[in-house]
């Protein structure tokens, strides 16, 4: 086990201007801890001085590491860099923009370690610094990913948030291309707890989420937690079989009573079948290609928590609880 308790992930795009009161409030917060720590600021392929200024910064403050991406690889590629270079025993992923308060992680690791859990999510108990639009956008997104991956996943908790290193080394095994951690980490089953924040104001900067990429979180949340999609064409094809089946006999009614030009029955026969069955066999196909990317994604079917017949069995452990929620 490494010497490092916390390691504190960073992800940061274009933020140059929330770097100086980002160090003024998080180091304060994390030499107060008094365990040892380190930073890893990870430069998301930024434009601007992001990366020179923590570089400066690291000059003066040794516990902060620099790690920078070639290219803008988006908040969760970042994040997915910093947790697989971080050493700590303990990871907390927090935003840069002091949206999420450092001064909470201290309850965050005081929670972890009282009640013996591996994740503790931080909650936004208040959003009102958050525009209208992000506060509702916000809202039906988690309603959404609550239906589609479990009651587990905790409403308006974003990325910042404490895991153990074993969490971490569960992560660092799924070779998943798109992870969306927030419902990730909960899917896991580890136990885990909950202190709430208020969300504060953006410090300095703007929001590096524009419509495109929050579309895009969402999407990838939704495509990496539910064949649904998939499913959309058996459902079409299902229905389009019903209503085949409906306009067949209107159109043999038609043809009985002399009504149409020669070939218009038939013709019309064949195009509503067809495509019925054709959406069927394209359902099937998504059905297989579900179980494909299931078995791609490689997520552990089950985690074992206690075995009485180990070698060295661990203190029986917490249930799993939401002891740490205040
Ligand atoms: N971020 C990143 N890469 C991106 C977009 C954002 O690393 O492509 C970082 C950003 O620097 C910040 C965090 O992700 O530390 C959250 O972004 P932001 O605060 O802009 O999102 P919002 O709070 O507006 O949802
Ligand atoms: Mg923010």
């Amino acid at each position: 086990m490494s010497s490092i308790v916390l390691s504190v992930v960073v992800p940061m795009y274009n933020e140059e201007a929330v770097i100086p009161a980002l160090v003024e409030r998080l180091r304060p917060a994390l030499d107060g801890l008094g365990v040892s720590y380190e930073v890893v600021a990870v430069d998301d392929g930024s434009a601007d001085r992001t990366a020179q200024l923590l570089f400066e910064n690291g000059r003066t403050w040794p516990e902060l590491r620099l790690i920078k991406l070639r290219h803008n690889s988006g908040h969760q590629a970042a994040l997915t860099a910093g947790l697989h270079r971080s050493l700590g025993e303990w990871v907390v992923s927090i935003d840069a923009d002091l949206q999420d308060p450092p001064e909470t992680i201290a309850e965050m690791l005081h929670t972890a370690q009282e009640h013996g859990l591996d994740v503790v999510y931080g909650v936004r108990s208040d959003r009102s610094t958050d525009t209208f639009f992000k506060r509702h956008t916000a809202g039906a997104y988690y309603k959404l990913m609550r239906r589609m991956v479990g009651a587990d996943v905790p409403s308006q908790a974003g990325d910042f948030r404490l895991l153990s290193r074993e969490v971490v080394d569960v992560l660092k095994v799924l070779p998943e291309r798109t992870p969306v951690y927030r419902l990730l980490v909960p899917s896991l089953g580890f136990s885990s707890g909950k202190v709430a924040y208020a969300r504060e104001k953006r410090a300095a900067g703007e929001t590096k989420y524009p419509l495109r990429k929050m579309v895009a979180l969402a999407w990838d949340s939704a495509a990496n937690f539910s064949a649904a999609p998939l499913r959309i064409a058996t459902w079409l094809g299902a229905i389009a079989f019903a209503a085949c089946i409906a306009l067949m006999i209107f159109g043999i009614v038609v043809y009985s009573n002399g009504t149409v030009i020669p070939g218009w029955t038939s013709l019309f026969l064949a195009v509503l079948l067809l495509s019925a069955v054709q959406l069927i066999c394209l359902g099937l196909l998504g059905e297989y290609v579900a179980r494909i990317y299931k078995t791609v994604q490689n997520r552990p079917t089950f985690h074992i928590g206690f075995d009485s017949a180990a070698a060295e069995p661990p203190a029986i452990p917490q249930q799993r609880t939401a002891a740490g929620a205040r």
